[in-house]
């Protein structure tokens, strides 16, 4: 793979005053250390501090090297990061937390990780600096990523993740509201790796995330991979229906061998058939999210299918900016 000519870094902020300062002298320092041409883009997600000053200051400190994206409120870290890729132009796209807890200096590691051949340069935090309970949920997650996307990464808490251009153009086509970069982007990715990096304690401000804008985060990446939870239903009210349905059975028989005092006048019929109805619901209530997951999935409007490349006499500019 030839080397890239710009690199992108894609920063969403929210409310990071205290941090800004550091962050863009120490990835300035990181951009100029990649040997290539590099643009830092700057989200400000609607941040009710002095961010947006300090990223005017930036932009007018290194001219033509530092951006600014100005959200009018707050979307969330991925929509930001959406912004940042949509402004960004680079051949490799790098992005991180605003917060130093994924140190600038890798950088240039991942850039020359991806220039290797890879689609997704992933990463593991080495010395994870968060609490258990946020340790412990981001593994059970990875866990159940890893088993429907069938990519195996161990990691997809870490923002500090590079991708190549063709994998950011396929996320920019997809028009859904709520995503998950990380998972989005190894849908279309043909060969991701990850790589080991420093992971520090925020120093300055506290998370963004409280309780529940994780719940949300996790809901997000959940319905971000499969409608699965819709299709439950029907499962679950198969599993009923025949339960009832062989409660029902078994008051019969016991009903012929013992006489209608053993199942106590019927009122147990009464349940077993009160089960098989409260099945039939959830079989309607799963046919309806059948349904509904076929319209989310239209509504999502992702691409069909992503080419990775065209092999032989294709006429294509494609392979040449490779
Ligand atoms: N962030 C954002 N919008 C939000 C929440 C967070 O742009 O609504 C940014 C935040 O400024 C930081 C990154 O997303 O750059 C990660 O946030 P944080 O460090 O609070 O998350 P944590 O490290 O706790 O996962
Ligand atoms: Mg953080």
């Amino acid at each position: 793979m030839s080397e890239s000519k710009l690199i992108s870094i894609v920063i969403p902020v929210f409310n990071e005053e205290p941090n800004l300062d550091e962050l863009v002298a120490r990835c300035v320092t990181a951009g100029r250390k990649t040997g290539r041409s590099f643009e830092l883009i700057l989200v400000n997600d609607g941040s009710s501090d002095g961010s947006e000053n300090k990223i005017v200051a930036a932009s007018e400190q290194y001219p033509g090297q530092v951006f600014g994206v100005i959200l009018n409120r707050n979307y969330g870290q991925h929509n930001a990061v959406m912004a940042g890729f949509e402004a960004s132009r680079g051949d490799v796209v790098v992005t991180l937390d605003a917060d130093l807890q994924n140190p600038p200096e890798e950088i240039p590691r991942l850039v020359e990780c991806i220039e290797t051949g890879y689609d997704v340069v992933g990463t593991v935090r080495k010395n994870r600096q968060d609490t258990f309970f946020r340790r412990i949920s981001s593994a059970v997650t990875n866990k159940i990523v890893q088993h429907y996307t069938g990519v195996m990464m161990t990691d997809y808490g870490c923002m500090l993740r590079a991708y190549r251009r063709r994998i950011v153009d396929a996320m920019l086509d997809c028009h859904e509201r709520s995503t998950f970069i990380p998972i989005l982007a190894n849908s279309f990715a043909g060969n991701t790796t990850e790589i080991e990096v420093m992971h520090e304690e925020r120093i300055q401000g506290k998370s963004k995330y409280d309780l529940w804008k994780l719940i949300n985060l996790q809901f997000d990446l959940l319905t971000s991979m499969s409608t699965l939870p819709l299709r439950l239903l029907s499962v679950f009210g198969v599993l009923i229906s025949a339960a009832g349905f062989g409660f029902g059975l078994f008051l019969g028989i016991m009903r012929l061998i013992y006489g209608s005092a053993w199942a106590a006048e019927g009122v147990f019929t009464l349940f077993a058939v009160l089960f098989v109805f409260i099945g039939v619901q959830f079989i309607g209530m799963g046919l309806l999210g059948e349904y509904l997951g076929r319209v989310y999935n239209d509504v999502r409007a992702r691409p069909r299918f992503f080419v990775r490349e065209k092999i032989g006499d294709v006429e294509n500019d494609f392979l040449q900016d490779q």
